[in-house]
């Protein structure tokens, strides 16, 4: 039974306990990305492709995940807050509660006290565990266990409470200079698509794709996910190696968010970058640490 899914929304073992603050934000927010669609234009097209860009590559792949939770390279501090804050703009909760979320995913992938795995149920790891779970709030106890570095951070605490800020003052500005149409694609379409998007590493990257590595858990590669989050959908070399800041191994795995990262490289802003190489003498996949002098 352990491989066992099940098909329905709620873990026979988790009680129903709606989230009704985060199910009718999410309800209005599909709404307006329905919405979006009657006040298309090119502006709005173009806004909502560079902020999917921006929240969901500079700050959610790059910041929130490969920076913040797996310290899989190191920049100066106002780089570090200036991609966390990117990764405030794509909603998803603040940085402490999102890390920490993660961190238990990685401490209990696919077992028992792991947020979303699809062990119980494919709905459940999507979204169910958003509406009916109580995921992203954790306790003071958790957040010192598993966030104690972030904790220290003024800015984080701050980020933490007050996220939504940031995508405030944007959403004021697209509809100041766009006006509605930009507003709800900027915002509300492109926040629900990046929405699905990392959900699906959570779901589909826990269910459909190729192993490399045998992890232990039920974690795949997925070209098809990658592509949709700018590379987190190389989530069996990420179970693999939680620490590399590269993702996708081959050059055939495209990864955008090991590119930006290379790209701060080139920039002298990233540092101490852990990474996956194959070493042909060893016949073996080995973590190593440093400057990348070579594109594979
Ligand atoms: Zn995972
Ligand atoms: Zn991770």
């Amino acid at each position: 039974m352990k491989n066992e899914i099940r098909s329905g929304v709620l873990p026979a073992r988790k009680k129903l306990n709606i989230n009704w603050s985060d199910t009718i934000f999410l309800f209005v927010t599909h709404a307006a990305a329905i919405a979006a669609l009657f006040f298309t234009s090119w502006t709005a097209l173009i806004t909502a492709v560079v902020l999917y860009w921006i929240g969901g590559s500079l700050g959610i792949g790059m910041g929130y995940h490969r920076l913040l939770t797996h310290r899989g390279y190191h920049v100066p501090k106002a780089v570090e807050y200036f991609l966390v804050t990117c990764g405030a703009l794509a909603f998803e909760g603040g940085p402490i509660q999102w890390v920490t979320t993660h961190r238990i995913h990685h401490a209990h992938t696919d077992r028992t006290g792991d947020p979303h795995t699809p062990r119980d149920g494919r709905w459940w790891a999507h979204i169910g565990w958003i509406l009916f779970g109580t995921a992203q709030i954790h306790e003071r106890s958790t957040l010192e266990h598993y966030v104690p570095d972030l904790l220290k951070d003024r800015y984080y605490r701050w980020l933490n409470t007050y996220y939504w800020v940031p995508s405030i003052f944007l959403g004021i500005m697209l509809f100041a200079f766009g006006g509605l149409g930009v507003l709800l694609w900027g915002i509300f379409l492109r926040v629900t698509l990046a929405y699905h998007a990392t959900w699906l590493v959570n779901s589909a990257t826990h269910l459909w794709g190729r192993t490399r590595f045998e992890t232990g858990d039920d974690s795949r590669n997925s070209w098809w996910v990658a592509l949709l989050t700018f590379g987190e959908g190389w989530h069996n070399n990420h179970h693999a190696y939680p620490t590399s800041a590269r993702h996708g191994l081959r050059w055939y795995e495209i990864d955008m968010n090991w590119l930006g990262i290379r790209t701060l490289q080139l920039l002298g802003l990233a540092r101490a970058i852990k990474r996956v190489q194959f070493d042909r003498r060893t016949s073996a996949w080995q973590l190593i640490r440093g400057r990348v002098s070579r594109t594979v």
